[in-house]
């Protein structure tokens, strides 16, 4: 399951910094820097990285994976992560919050009815089974 977290392949990142260079994520919050992540994971420092905040940011374009001159699929180990985090219980309490909302209302934001009528809009209610209809309506898309 994890072999993208394979350490050799990791030899051949030689942390030019394309990938971080060409993030999204990075030209909004230069904290968060793909290669880095990468050094990190050779030098056997993954603990630091499971528990760190920052393998959440990435949206999974896979453009890193495309600059990258090395071949290293860097969005692939990012994912790697995230779920060797959620095997070790390292999930940031925002997402855990996130999906309870999720869960409970089908979406991620809950609805600000209030700023809703101030528009002059209706109110929404919360419909607790809309999550089970998605589910059912992707059944049937099957
Ligand atoms: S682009 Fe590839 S070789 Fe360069 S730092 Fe990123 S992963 Fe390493
Ligand atoms: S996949 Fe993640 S790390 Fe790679 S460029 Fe996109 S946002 Fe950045």
């Amino acid at each position: 399951m994890y072999k993208f977290f394979d350490r050799e392949k990791l030899k051949y990142c030689y942390q030019c910094g394309r990938c971080s260079s060409g993030c999204d994520i990075n030209r909004l919050d230069i904290s968060f820097q793909p290669h880095r992540l990468l050094h990190l994971i050779s030098m056997g420092a993954i603990d630091k990285v499971l528990k760190s905040d920052t393998i959440w940011k990435c949206t999974t374009c896979f453009t890193c994976s495309e600059r990258c001159p090395q071949g290293i699929k860097v969005t692939e180990i990012l994912w790697t992560a995230r779920a060797m985090a959620v095997k070790s219980n390292y999930i940031p309490e925002l997402l855990i919050t996130q999906k309870d909302i999720l869960l409970r209302t089908g979406r991620l934001i809950p609805m600000d009815n209030k700023k809703r009528e101030k528009s002059g809009l209706t109110a929404i209610q919360e419909e607790p089974s809309v999550v089970d209809r998605i589910f059912e309506i992707a059944e049937k898309e099957k």
